[in-house]
């Protein structure tokens, strides 16, 4: 039997697992199991590679066990064991990597077999949990057992063993704070949460299954006895996009997603081995217009196992509201999510990333554009929220992002500006594109845009006030504009000046006999003379202010602007029939009795009516028609 110290470089390691690793302790069965699923590896790899001469690799399993009356966990596997020596070298001499060592060794053969290391302190995360660790392996290599134990203290005792199979037997025994270890269900979930993907079978327990033999009338059901398998070893993300039909992504989805009933929309399968190693698949769920409930359901993994599932930093904030996984050795953990977004693979992996992610949307397009255009409805968030956000997205999205107009039909912009441009653009030579964010609300508006020939686009998204600021700076003479914004002819100047049918003095008087009924704190009277066939009285609201309002509303904009109180202009049309009428009316009350009327109509049609002014507006109209 030896004792010893080990390797003073790393004495602290004991207070330092304690103290940072703290809030994660259950990390400690991922690290454990990562070197059993390492040690099994290696060996397949040996093996194939003929360096281990007479060993047969077989059907190798890690296998996890609760002793609770004995307060110890015990992680076997059937992998590569170690020598004495080893044990020194590797577990002793903690400050040294095994796995960095067997990569270099075998650095080309090796770099596929999918094996990992570099999850920071490894074994020692055992000492989290347990009090005592202790350390039964046996080599591949001919050479005897050795039984490795340690309490804690950087004291050790290594000592030969009598074990005879192949493989590692790691036992933690748990210590007082860490008993929810012995648990089952806490354990399962450990497993179901950091496992469930890695590649060799993991075996807890076992379960019962009905087995049907024979056939017809002889059929016989028995229920016997199997190894409880918790992972999937070939999870889809893994096999070549070739291999899979829809439906295997389908069930994948299910699998990732127990508990998501909807089906994704669709998917998009990642796979980059040059500049960095990459797989994974993103799904496209149904997406709401609630931006922030989404996130947080990507998850990351490094070969297989299971790392976080904030992605933050390492996809684009666009695409944080997909779904799926994302694996790759390259990305740097343990590190500060300001330090991630500086690291170059990490932006060439969010680059590719973001590629990927509109090639797949325009090939969707050009392929099936009347599907596509039906999915709109449920992606437009992410990509108009990438559009914003970045700029290369924004570039290729020219190509597929849709402006559907009020009636469902949908148009690229270069679409757009070619079906516009004859009669929406003013004299200026700019195109106005009109556009409603309620169907039902903005209704009257609509329609006589409608009605003059004019195509009102849909735009309801939350962030779609931002992305209309961005088209208008980055494309020339284009502007939006709100149906509700403004008269229809101020929104489109044209060159034709309307004739007004009231001079000069007839429209002064108008104006305040308005204002004296009119409450002029809330509403700015505007006369126009405008087409004798559009509305007499309407409300609108500047499509500046109210833009600004929403921008500072879903974060932007100008600043303060969100407080401003809500402005309308109450625009008069001079030439309508109803307004000659109210000016030639001499009644004082009948003349107030129209305004008052006229007022809360164009006040209904913008959804402004409400209280007691709604009240009042009710009786008057049935005083009106009896
Ligand atoms: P890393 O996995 O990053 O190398 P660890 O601290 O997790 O660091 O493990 C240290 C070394 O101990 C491993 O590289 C490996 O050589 C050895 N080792 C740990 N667990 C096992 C095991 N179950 N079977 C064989 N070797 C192991
Ligand atoms: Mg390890």
């Amino acid at each position: 039997m030896t004792t010893g110290n080990i390797n003073v470089s790393v004495e602290n390691i004991f207070p330092l697992i304690k103290k940072f690793l703290y809030s994660d302790h259950e990390i400690f069965l991922r690290e454990l199991i990562s070197n059993a699923t390492d040690a099994t590896l290696k060996l397949k790899h040996l093996t194939n590679i003929g360096e281990a001469k007479g060993v047969e690799y077989g059907n190798p399993l890690i296998e996890v066990k609760i002793d609770k009356e004995g307060k110890k966990l015990h992680i076997l596997d059937q992998g590569v064991g170690m020598t004495a020596e080893e044990v020194q070298k590797y577990i002793n001499e903690v400050a040294f990597s095994g796995a960095e060592e067997f990569l270099e060794k075998y650095k080309d053969s090796a770099k596929d077999s999918g094996i990992i290391g570099h999850f920071g302190l490894g074994f020692y995360s055992a000492f989290m949990v347990a009090d005592k660790v202790e350390i039964i392996t046996k080599s591949y290599l001919d050479a005897p057992a050795a039984h490795w134990t340690c309490d804690g203290s950087p004291q050790y005792t290594l000592e030969e063993a009598d074990r005879k199979e192949r493989g590692t037997e790691i036992i933690l025994h748990i210590n007082g704070e860490s008993e929810e270890f012995l648990e089952e269900s806490r354990i399962r979930e450990l497993l179901v949460k950091y496992n469930k993907f890695m590649p060799v079978p993991i075996k807890f327990g076992t379960r019962e299954e009905t087995k049907t033999s024979g056939e017809g009338e002889e059929a016989k059901e028995e229920k016997v006895t199997v190894d409880n398998i918790i992972n999937n070893p070939e999870p889809a993300w893994t096999r070549q996009p070739a291999d899979l039909k829809d439906e295997d992504y389908k069930s994948f989805y299910r699998e990732l997603y127990p508990m998501q009933f909807e089906e994704p929309l669709f998917h998009i399968h990642l796979n980059v081995d040059y500049p960095f190693h990459l797989t994974g698949i993103l799904y496209f769920p149904k997406l709401s217009n609630d931006l922030n409930l989404q996130k947080d359901k990507i998850q990351l993994y490094q070969n297989q196992v299971f790392v976080t599932d904030n992605v933050e930093g390492i996809v684009p904030e666009f695409l944080t509201m997909l779904r799926g996984v994302i694996d790759s050795p390259d990305i740097p953990l343990n590190v500060s999510r300001s330090y991630l977004q500086a690291d170059s693979n990490v932006k060439k992996i969010s680059n590719y990333i973001t590629r990927k992610v509109a090639d797949k949307l325009k090939s969707l397009f050009n392929e099936n554009r009347e599907e596509f255009e039906k999915k709109w409805d449920d992606i437009k968030v992410v990509i108009e929220y990438g559009m914003l956000s970045e700029d290369k997205f924004f570039e290729k999205a020219e190509k597929f992002a849709l402006y559907p107009t009020v009636d469902g039909e949908y148009f690229t912009f270069d679409e757009l500006q070619e079906r516009l441009k004859e009669k929406q653009t003013d004299k200026d030579n700019k195109l106005v594109i009109l556009y409603a964010s309620d169907k039902e609300a903005q209704h009257p508006y609509i329609t006589e845009a409608k009605e003059r020939g004019y195509d009102v686009l849909l735009l309801d998204s939350p962030i779609v006030s931002h992305l209309m600021q961005k088209l208008e700076t980055s494309k020339d003479n284009i502007s939006f504009a709100r149906v509700d914004a403004d008269s229809l002819d101020n929104l489109i100047k044209k060159d034709e000046e309307q004739v007004s049918k009231l001079n000069d003095d007839e429209k002064e008087e108008l104006k305040k006999e308005l204002e004296e009924v009119i409450p002029t704190e809330k509403f700015t009277v505007q006369l126009e003379a405008l087409d004798s066939n559009a509305s007499p009285f309407v409300i609108t609201q500047p499509e500046f202010m109210r833009r600004m309002k929403e921008m500072s509303a879903t974060g932007g904009g100008m600043f303060g602007m969100g407080n401003m109180p809500e402005m309308y202009n109450l625009v008069v049309n001079t030439n309508h029939e109803l307004v000659g009428k109210i000016l030639s009316t001499k009644t004082k009350a009948k003349k107030e009795r129209l305004i008052k009327q006229s007022l809360d109509l164009a006040r209904l049609s913008q959804g402004l009516l409400k209280g007691e002014e709604l009240t009042n507006f009710v009786k008057r109209s049935y005083d009106l028609i009896k």
